[in-house]
């Protein structure tokens, strides 16, 4: 076991837990607290984060950053103190699901020059990310009350870090599409909306599966009883319902397709426009084509998989052209585009709009692929040139996605060719659609 440096008085806690499949390091830090009896706060000090601290007595919040990565000195600091191994370490960060989800890959977040020693660093990847939920988490009631065994009877099942990612909508093992929201007071289950990991850090009595929400707001916040509503106890009839079977069908099937992509044992590669593309970059072609929906919504509404799931982007859609145009009147005008970038807040929205992603980028050359999305990126540059830019050329897609957006064959030079020139080999067709 490394010992960490210039922490001396670092002992390793009294007892210790495995974690579990998948689960983030705020679901570690819930169910470790509850079984020590300390507060997620004081766990956090004892554990030696953040190793630059000197005062280990007070801690005001836990930094919304330590859920996506932790400093060399912190992770050695956190393997001490609770004798976990450092893979198990680095499985409780989001930053390990980079090499299956673009958001979180460095490689993947755009081309802005990065300068000085943050060039590969994963530090700022929680920074204006939105496709990451770094303030919020999601969850599936039923997953969360667990498999049954004792451990997970006893502090409940994992709050999985695949539910950080947008494209985790829902959850096909038990039909449910995850919430976001308590059932009872209709907070966020986790965390404020400020930059805290974990309300309520000092509190020692809520149970990992509780909501930690403190629902009167005040002067005396501080003071009053968080929620404590039993997530777990969320009744199946109060979320988002698809009449058509159909609907439901269409979207658990694509989200079986996503986690097995996201999957540590998944595919390195997918079909991307009828291209082998690495597995994150597939995800960053899903979020700038799913921009490009919102934006020229409803040019893409005749490749919804049924008439329900377009009438669910049709409001979602008619309340970010209603964004778009508000913002235009505002002094930061350079945040319009977000009204359409941004990942919806509803999972049966995120769904539906993803899986017209998924169907556009599952065709089978560049040349079918260019018919579907030629006329939404001819539609974007109506609607507004300057601001459809970005979203004709979005940061971190594949070549082949970025030539058919952008690239019209002029002569005998092909999209095929083209992709081949910019990729230098690199890219390769697919013979047959790969999923
Ligand atoms: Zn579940
Ligand atoms: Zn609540």
């Amino acid at each position: 076991m490394v010992e960490p440096s210039g922490l001396s008085d670092l002992r390793p806690l009294p007892r210790s837990l495995d974690p579990l499949e998948d689960e983030s390091l705020p679901g570690y830090l819930l169910r470790l607290s509850y079984r020590l009896g300390i507060g997620p706060g004081p766990l956090v000090l004892r554990a030696g984060l953040p190793n630059s601290r000197r005062d280990r007595t007070t801690l005001i919040r836990i930094p919304v950053s330590f859920a996506v990565s932790l400093d060399e000195p912190d992770i050695i600091a956190l393997c001490y103190s609770t004798r976990l191994s450092r893979r198990e370490a680095d499985g409780l960060l989001l930053t390990s699901l980079g090499s299956r989800y673009g958001a979180l890959n460095p490689a993947y977040r755009g081309r802005q020059p990065h300068r000085g020693r943050d060039s590969f660093s994963t530090s700022r990847l929680q920074y204006n990310n939105p496709w990451v939920l770094t303030t919020r988490t999601q969850y599936c009631p039923d997953c969360l009350a667990g498999d049954g065994s004792e451990i997970q009877q006893s502090l409940g099942g994992a709050w999985r870090r695949l539910w950080r990612l947008p494209p985790v909508f829902c959850c096909p093992r038990h039909e449910r599409f995850l919430r976001r929201y308590c059932h009872h007071c209709g907070e966020l289950v986790q965390n404020r909306h400020s930059n805290d990991l974990i309300a309520r850090p000092r509190d020692s009595e809520l149970h990992p599966l509780q909501c930690r929400a403190t629902p009167q707001q005040g002067e005396l916040r501080a003071a009053s009883p968080a929620c404590g509503a039993d997530l777990t106890q969320a009744p199946k009839d109060t979320e988002p319902i698809l009449k058509d079977p159909r609907s439901r069908n269409a979207l658990f099937a694509l989200q079986r397709k996503f986690l097995s992509f996201l999957s540590p044992d998944g595919p390195k590669q997918v079909s991307s426009v009828g291209w082998i593309v690495p597995t994150a970059q597939y995800f960053q072609d899903l979020r700038g084509v799913v921009a490009l929906i919102f934006m020229t919504w409803p040019q893409a509404r005749p490749h919804a998989a049924t008439s329900e799931l377009a009438r669910v982007i049709d409001a979602e859609a008619a309340r970010r052209h209603g964004l778009f145009h508000s913002r235009g009147a505002e002094p930061r005008k350079n945040l319009r585009s977000t009204a359409y970038t941004d990942p919806p807040d509803d999972s049966v929205v995120t769904g539906a709009v993803l899986e017209i992603a998924c169907r556009l980028l599952r065709s089978p050359d560049e040349n079918a692929a260019a018919e579907l999305l030629v006329p939404l990126v001819d539609e974007a540059k109506r609607i507004h040139q300057p601001i459809s830019y970005p979203l004709r050329s979005p940061c971190g897609a594949s070549i082949p996605l970025l030539v058919v957006l952008a690239y019209r064959p002029r002569g005998s030079r092909s999209r095929r060719d083209h992709i081949e020139r910019i990729a230098e080999g690199h890219s390769i067709r697919t013979t047959s659609s790969c999923d």
